[in-house]
């Protein structure tokens, strides 16, 4: 009973999805979902990497929250369009609410569209917004055994952004140990050590995304 009503809710929001990658699709907008535990980081990199996107494309943000807008008012504070989505406690985004945030965007004008999702390294993985590809944040502080213990959600990313890197000494943190489990739960992953404060990464994290922005507009 209960697998039959998971099935058909990733059914239905699969659908959306679909939907929601075709009109990505249709507008030439390259869709990121981006994921992590609760202070990882993932504002903080957006707001690093915006502000050097910013310059060469139209980035916007949708901004997941369970209760407030305190991300979207950091990304807006930037001139950066950003629309909220308060989950009320919900633990992820879904299709349907991703598709509701987009339906405020003008798409026309948008090269790259950041979905930050609620901070969880569990169901986020689970349901598919549309997007080109799904990012992962994972810093240095959480530990290098998450990676073996939420396979899945670096199963599904494309990419890890191993944030907060110039921690990396005042912690136990294996890199080796850890980039090579990721490379087992997923060979093809890509990995990038990032850091906000002294900007390690976020370079080459920018460069990929615009190289990612190209094959999306040809
Ligand atoms: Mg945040
Ligand atoms: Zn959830």
């Amino acid at each position: 009973m209960q697998v039959q009503v998971m099935k058909n809710i990733l059914g239905e929001n699969d659908k959306i999805a679909a939907e929601n990658r075709r009109l990505f699709h249709d507008k030439k907008i390259l869709a990121i979902n981006l994921m992590g535990s609760p202070g990882s980081g993932k504002t903080s990199l957006l707001e690093k990497i915006l502000s050097k996107l910013a310059e060469k494309i139209n980035v916007a943000v949708i901004e997941g929250d369970l209760f407030t807008a305190k991300d979207a008012e950091r990304i807006e504070r930037q001139n950066i369009p950003v629309i909220q989505i308060n989950t009320a406690g919900g633990c992820h985004l879904d299709a349907a609410m991703v598709k509701r945030a987009a339906e405020s965007l003008n798409l026309d004008e948008i090269n790259l569209l950041i979905v930050e999702n609620v901070g969880n390294l569990v169901c986020p993985a689970e349901f598919d917004v549309g997007e080109n590809f799904k990012a992962v944040v994972l810093s240095i502080t959480e530990g290098d055994d998450k990676p073996l213990k939420y396979p899945l959600i670096f199963k599904e990313s494309a990419v890890t952004l191993l944030n907060k890197i110039d921690l990396l000494p005042y912690t136990n943190f294996n890199l080796a140990n850890a980039r090579e489990d990721l490379s087992t739960i997923h060979p093809a992953i890509k990995i990038f050590e990032t850091s906000c404060i002294n900007g390690a990464g976020l370079d080459e994290f920018c460069n990929w995304i615009l190289e990612k922005i190209d094959e999306v507009k040809l």
